[in-house]
């Protein structure tokens, strides 16, 4: 099974969802196929990184 993290063999983005144990806020990274990342803490910080993120794939609409 893989892990649920991003890596460099598996870019994309993770969200964790407040009130897991030791993840009292929400927090989230992304790593994209060209080396683009980004993280953030805080529900705000998070919807920001994941609209951020959105954004950035269209920057490769010929891949
Ligand atoms: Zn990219």
């Amino acid at each position: 099974m893989a892990d649920t993290w991003v890596t460099p063999d598996n870019p994309g983005i993770h969200v964790y969802a407040p009130g897991w144990p030791g993840a009292p806020e929400p927090t989230g990274d992304y790593l994209c196929h060209c080396g683009a990342s980004g993280e953030a803490t805080g529900p705000t910080e998070v919807k920001a990184l994941v609209s951020e993120y959105l954004a950035h794939q269209t920057t490769h609409k010929d891949r």
